[in-house]
């Protein structure tokens, strides 16, 4: 997992600007059909908002305006500038780390589908290009198999099993058991 920013997919598949936004923006809406990545996602990056309330409550230093003996406001300024610069760019830097791995685990995963929606033979596990002639076979960068199922098999009549599945030639044989939602 790259804490610096998400592996959407293999460098090798070069996207023009216009497909980068078409892709991201199937992603986003294909990402709000799940709650589950959405709740995710939010208390993830909450994290870095929640400790900076809690160092807030425990250190109140810098957020504290006024002492004992009143001082000029400049001399003020002065003493807390640089806690509270500091204390900026940790929180930057725990917002951006929280925001990347929220992405990994929540949002990563849609980008893919949405490329394999578009053709690409793209391992879901890592983003590693497959070969275009056997995308079905084992990642040669992690090992990952793609499994037989997936969204689109779930909205098929007989949920669970691959479009084309056996099962299902046999029910479309008999029309009375071949009624398909
Ligand atoms: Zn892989």
């Amino acid at each position: 997992m790259n804490p610096i920013w998400p592996c959407f997919h293999d460098p090798a598949y070069r996207p023009t600007h216009l497909e980068r936004l078409d892709i991201h923006w199937k992603a986003n809406l294909r990402m709000l059909r799940f709650p589950r990545d959405l709740g995710l996602f939010t208390v993830i990056s909450l994290i870095p908002l929640l400790l900076l309330l809690l160092v807030a409550e425990w250190f109140p230093g810098p957020f504290q305006s006024g002492t004992a003996t009143p001082r000029a406001p400049w001399v003020e300024l002065e003493s807390i500038v640089p806690a509270f610069v500091l204390l900026v760019l940790v929180f930057l830097v725990l917002q951006h780390l929280a925001f990347v791995t929220a992405m990994n685990l929540t949002y990563l995963h849609h980008v893919r589908a949405v490329l394999r929606d578009r053709g690409i033979p793209l391992c879901e596990q890592c983003g590693q290009l497959l070969s275009p002639d056997r995308p079905e076979s084992a990642c040669p960068e992690c090992g990952h198999r793609r499994l037989a199922t997936t969204l689109i098999d779930l909205d098929s009549p007989k949920n669970g099993e691959p479009l084309g599945h056996p099962s299902q030639d046999a029910a479309a044989n008999h029309p009375q058991n071949g009624i398909r939602r």
